[in-house]
């Protein structure tokens, strides 16, 4: 049986400030602003389909005085400390967090591990490039450190690469070698998302011509001859016809709200579930999953804090319990 996976979630974008400026970023806005405590409840009760509460935001946003300041009017002095509380009432509300909070420190990754079922970071290309000059936590070996760290630790990570950036084909290629050489030295890697870059308006790479369908086809089949086969090809559903991408060997969607834009593409909506259901007609058998993959259930990698809403929401083989 082809399974087809997809998580429901719901998207908290904690604050849009950022240290880094990326030349294809349409998400980062240096307002200083930071989600409400009271925002991230609503949005979360609002969610009620919805089992992964998906942070995403800026990386290292205190590097600002005005956010450290509008932080302390929260009552916090430490982002990642505020970052933990919402993970914490996701938690408590019923949600299985994944947080992606860009580079993290081991001590900072190790404080966010009990109250989430998985995090992120996307590696974006394991070299150089001139789209990241401004961006001094897209210095790859940074990245890696994140990553390998987070293997140290038993986290169940989600990383991946950007095509079309502004990297050749060697670079893609390896990229995808060094999350494999990562995933064999720590087996924590469970999915790798091959994302199209996408050319949002006022940005740097505005004129930048996105990858052709051709060439993601080509991506995702070397990375599925590279990477370990015990890690998973996700590919965003609402950014690229996915149909070609899931035959050439990717096998998740990624994840889908009901109640939140893609913050990162808010021009391209998400699919609804019924829409995804479309590969079933090419033979694959679409699954709801969990924001920690089926395997990393079964493993028990998770900790106690959420053992509940793990256990309580999948089924014997570790998806979504229906
Ligand atoms: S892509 Fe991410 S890391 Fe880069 S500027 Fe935007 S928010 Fe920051």
């Amino acid at each position: 049986m082809k399974i087809v996976s997809f998580s429901r979630n719901v998207f908290l974008p904690l604050t849009r400030t950022c240290r880094n400026r990326c030349a294809y970023c349409g998400f980062r806005r240096n307002d200083f602003m930071i989600m409400s405590k009271e925002d991230v409840e609503t949005l979360l009760s609002r969610a009620f389909n919805a089992v992964e509460a998906l942070f995403t935001f800026g990386e290292k946003p205190e590097v600002y005085r005005e956010f450290r300041r509008n932080l302390r009017k929260l009552g916090y002095s430490s982002f990642i400390e505020y970052v933990r509380d919402m993970n914490v009432l996701a938690v408590r509300m019923g949600f299985l967090p994944h947080t992606n909070a860009g580079v993290l420190s081991y001590n900072e990754l190790k404080y966010l591990r009990p109250y989430n079922a998985s995090m992120g970071l996307m590696l974006e290309q394991a070299v150089e490039l001139d789209c990241h000059r401004d961006s001094p936590g897209k210095r790859p070996e940074v990245r890696i450190g994140t990553i390998k760290n987070a293997g140290r630790l038993k986290i169940p990570f989600t990383t991946g690469i950007l095509v079309g950036i502004g990297e050749s084909f060697y670079d893609r290629v390896y990229s995808l070698e060094v999350i494999a050489d990562i995933h064999e030295n720590y087996g924590h890697i469970q999915e790798v998302i091959v994302q199209n870059f996408s050319p949002k308006p006022n940005t740097p790479m505005e004129n930048h011509k996105p990858p052709t369908l051709k060439e993601m086809v080509e991506t995702v089949k070397v990375a599925r001859d590279i990477l370990p086969d015990d890690v998973t090809i996700q590919i965003p559903p609402n950014l690229v016809n996915f149909i070609p991408l899931i035959n050439a060997g990717a096998r998740d969607l990624g994840g889908i709200s009901e109640v939140t834009p893609d913050y990162i593409n808010p021009e391209h909506p998400w699919p609804s579930i019924e829409e995804l259901k479309v590969v079933e007609s090419f033979g694959y058998v679409l699954r709801e999953r969990l924001p920690i993959y089926p395997k990393f259930v079964r493993l028990g990698w998770y900790s106690d804090e959420i053992a509940e809403v793990v256990k309580s929401n999948s089924d014997g083989e570790g998806f979504r319990k229906i």
